[in-house]
C-alpha cells in the first residue's frame, strides 16, 4: 500500500477532516465529488483563455460549478473564503497523454506486468492518480494501460469519491498490430503465454481493428488510442516505420466518431502522422518526426499534436541508470532533438500543441516538468499554459467542464507562489489543489 493511500484511509478513518486550518477542510475518503462550494480570493489570476492576469480577483464556487469571477463578486453568508491572495491561481491543470496505472519502476522488465494481479495493479494505480492530482492536474487522458479497462475502473472510484484523483478520459486498450507497439511482447517469451487481458486491442485487418475499437467503446472507454507507427519503450518496432495501414486507422476513427469521442494516434513516424491526420485522428501522440507538410496538415485539419518534450531527458538519464534495455534507450536518443526541432517548427506554425508528456514513463511527481522544456523551445509561457488548459479541454470535448475559470466550468483551481509568467517552473510546484470546489490540497501541506 503506498503511503499516501495509507494517508487517505487513515483520513477515512478519522472522519472528512483532516485539515481545518482555514475553516474549511482538506477532502479524504469517501467524498462526495463536485459538492464544494467555497470563494477563493486570488492575488493573481490566469484564467486559462485570455492575455490578461487579473489581479484581487474572487472566483467562487458552488456546489462544484464555478458561479461568478470578478472583483466585486458577493460571497452568500455560509461560503467559506479561501485566502490566495499571496498566489496565482490558474485553472486546474490538463495532462492529455498520462498512463495513471502504472509507474517508471517496471520498465527495466516489462514482463513483470504478466504476472501482476489486477487488483495490486489498481492499487498502484490509485495512489499515481493521487499523486497526479497532486501535483496540480485535475483533468487527464490515459492513453492506455496494458490492463484491458483498468483506468476506466479507477475513473469510476474516483467519479464516486471512493479514490483521490484527477477527472479521467480512458481509452481502454492499445489498439495496435500484433507485435506493435501496444502489444505487450517480451523477446524469448511465446506471445500464447501473454495473459489476454494484456492483448484486448491486438488486431490486424480494417474489420478487426473496427470490431476491437467498438468493444472498447461498449465497455466504457471516453476515446481511443491507436499504435499508427513503432514505439519506443517496445521491443522490436521502429519509431520511424508505421505499423497500422491507413484503412486501419480510418476505421478506428469512423467508431470513434460515430460513438461521439475522440481518437489519439500515437505516430512517431513522418508518414503514419500525416496518414493518421488524414485518417481522422483528432490528435497525434509524440509525433517526433513530423515535417513540415505534417505541421502544415494538422493545422489544416484541426488537429492537435501532444509531443512528450520532456521525458526523453528522464529516459536517457534514469532510464539507463535503472537499467532499461537498450533498444528503448537508443531509440529514445535518436528521437529527442528531431522532437523537439518539430515542436519548434509547429509552434512557429500555429499548429494547436496540448500538453501531453507520456507521464508514467517518468515519475508522475513531475507532470509539470515538461513546460520548462516547451518555453525553453519558443513557447510563450501564456501559451504553454493555455496548452494545458482551455485548448486541450476543446481537444477533449470537455470545453464546458474544465480549462478555464469560467462561470458554468467545474470549479478546479490551483495556486502556486511566484508568476509563472515570469519563470514557468513554479507550476512545479503546486502549492493547492481545487477540484469540483473541494480543497485537496492547501499551502504546507504535503500529500
Ligand atoms: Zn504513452
Amino acid at each position: 500500500m503506498t503511503t499516501l493511500r495509507r494517508f487517505f484511509l487513515a483520513a477515512a478513518v478519522l472522519g472528512v477532516l483532516v485539515s481545518c486550518s482555514a475553516g474549511v477542510p482538506t477532502v479524504g475518503l469517501p467524498h462526495q465529488p463536485d459538492s464544494g462550494s467555497l470563494a477563493v480570493r486570488c492575488g493573481r489570476l490566469i484564467d486559462g483563455l485570455s492575455d490578461q492576469v487579473l489581479e484581487d480577483t474572487i472566483v467562487l464556487i458552488e456546489n462544484g460549478h464555478i458561479v461568478a469571477v470578478g472583483k466585486d463578486v458577493v460571497v452568500p453568508s455560509g461560503i467559506p473564503v479561501i485566502d490566495f491572495s499571496g498566489y496565482t491561481v490558474l485553472p486546474g491543470l490538463i495532462e492529455m497523454h498520462a498512463h495513471v496505472m502504472e509507474g517508471p519502476d517496471q520498465l527495466n522488465d516489462l514482463s513483470a506486468y504478466y504476472k501482476i494481479s489486477r487488483e495490486d495493479q489498481l492499487e498502484e494505480g490509485r495512489g499515481y492518480a493521487a499523486v497526479t492530482l497532486m501535483a496540480g492536474f485535475t483533468s487527464v487522458r490515459n492513453l492506455g494501460a496494458y490492463q484491458g479497462f483498468l483506468a476506466r475502473d479507477l475513473r469510476d472510484e474516483i467519479n464516486g469519491g471512493q479514490a483521490i484523483g484527477p477527472r479521467m478520459q480512458v481509452a481502454g486498450y492499445y489498439l495496435t498490430i500484433p507485435g506493435g507497439g501496444g502489444d505487450l511482447v517480451v523477446p524469448g517469451i511465446p506471445q500464447e503465454a501473454i495473459p489476454a487481458e494484456l492483448r484486448m486491442g491486438v488486431s490486424r485487418g480494417p474489420e478487426e481493428f473496427r470490431r476491437k475499437a467498438q468493444a472498447a467503446i461498449d465497455g466504457g472507454a471516453d476515446l481511443l488510442k491507436v499504435i499508427a507507427s513503432g514505439a519506443v519503450l517496445a521491443y522490436g518496432g521502429v519509431p520511424g516505420e508505421p505499423e497500422m495501414t491507413p484503412e486501419e486507422i480510418r476505421a478506428v476513427a469512423k467508431v470513434a466518431h460515430a460513438a461521439g469521442k475522440k481518437l489519439a494516434a500515437h505516430a512517431h513516424s513522418t508518414r503514419s502522422i500525416k496518414e493518421a491526420i488524414l485518417a481522422g485522428a483528432d490528435t497525434i501522440e509524440h509525433a517526433s518526426l513530423i515535417d513540415e507538410e505534417g505541421v502544415r496538415l494538422a493545422k489544416e485539419h484541426d488537429v492537435a499534436l501532444s509531443m512528450d518534450i520532456y521525458n526523453g531527458d528522464y529516459i536517457d538519464t534514469e532510464g539507463r541508470r535503472q537499467g532499461w534495455p537498450q533498444e528503448f534507450l537508443d531509440k529514445n536518443l535518436a528521437l529527442v532533438e528531431a522532437q523537439r526541432k518539430g515542436f519548434e517548427m509547429a509552434y512557429r506554425n500555429g499548429t494547436p500543441i496540448v500538453y501531453g508528456t507520456d507521464t508514467g514513463v517518468y515519475p508522475h511527481a513531475d507532470g509539470a516538468k515538461q513546460f520548462r522544456v516547451m518555453v525553453e523551445r519558443g513557447m510563450k509561457p501564456m501559451d504553454a499554459i493555455r496548452a494545458a488548459t482551455s485548448l486541450p479541454a476543446r481537444y477533449m470535448g470537455w470545453s464546458d467542464r474544465v480549462g478555464a475559470v469560467q462561470q458554468g466550468r467545474f470549479g478546479d483551481l490551483i495556486a502556486v507562489r511566484g508568476d509563472p509568467l515570469e519563470d514557468i517552473t513554479v507550476l512545479e510546484d503546486v502549492q493547492a489543489v481545487i477540484k469540483g470546489g473541494l480543497i485537496f490540497k492547501r499551502p504546507g501541506e504535503s500529500r
